[in-house]
């Protein structure tokens, strides 16, 4: 399953902000965007003006970024927005939520969305019991998240079961921290999903 896996933190100085894709460095002053705020390429001092195309297709690249997708799986998504009923921008961001890989990372189970993603394929996590390896599976409400034997064995379980009592889980899913599960209580609302992404410029992109 294809992932980018070129600089990280180069995306955010692209788009001029915290993507928020590396975690707890994101938070720190080791974090590029603190460092750093210019355009890689670019002098210090100069941001070109976008054209209209130009911020249309930053936004979108922004919103893949953030949540960790590919072009094509990201097409595939917005496809499937425009399909339900509804706002298609809205529709995209209840979309790209949903995706297992991020539900993992609401719930606090970790610290960025990628190495949500890594847990989803190396067998960590099972929905209503059965191990889901797909990180664009699309959990539905009322769906359970647990460990796997297998998550549970691994190094990273023991680190995270101290931390979790320290995150916040999102307000769309719930979470017994005691039994390291979680449950999705209902698809996300507009209000209660990252502002920082302007869909209407994601829909006006792929709509030309
Ligand atoms: Fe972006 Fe995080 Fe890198 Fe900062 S540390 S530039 S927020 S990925």
């Amino acid at each position: 399953m294809a992932r980018y896996t070129g600089p990280v933190c180069r995306q955010c100085r692209r788009a001029g902000q915290k993507l928020f894709i590396k975690g707890e460095r994101c938070l720190t002053p080791k974090c590029a965007i603190e460092r750093r705020r210019s355009t890689p390429g670019e002098q210090p001092t100069r941001r070109r003006r976008l054209s209209e195309w130009g911020t249309q297709l930053r936004e979108k690249q922004k919103a893949r970024q953030m949540y960790g997708v590919l072009e094509k799986q990201f097409r595939k998504h917005y496809d499937e927005a425009k399909r339900r009923t509804g706002l298609t921008g809205e529709n995209l961001l209840q979309i790209l939520e949903s995706r297992l890989d991020n539900t993992v990372y609401r719930l606090g189970f970790a610290d960025s969305r990628a190495q949500a993603r890594q847990l989803v394929r190396h067998g960590h996590i099972s929905v209503d019991g059965r191990k889901t390896n797909i990180p664009s599976y699309l959990v539905q409400p009322g769906q359970v998240l647990a460990w796997t034997e297998r998550g549970q064995r691994s190094e990273y379980y023991s680190i995270v079961t101290q931390e979790i009592q320290k995150r916040t889980p999102a307000s769309w899913v719930t979470l017994d921290p005691s039994a390291m599960q979680g449950k999705v209580v209902g698809l996300p609302e507009r209000s209660e999903i990252d502002s920082r992404i302007d869909e209407r410029l994601i829909v006006e992109f792929y709509s030309r």
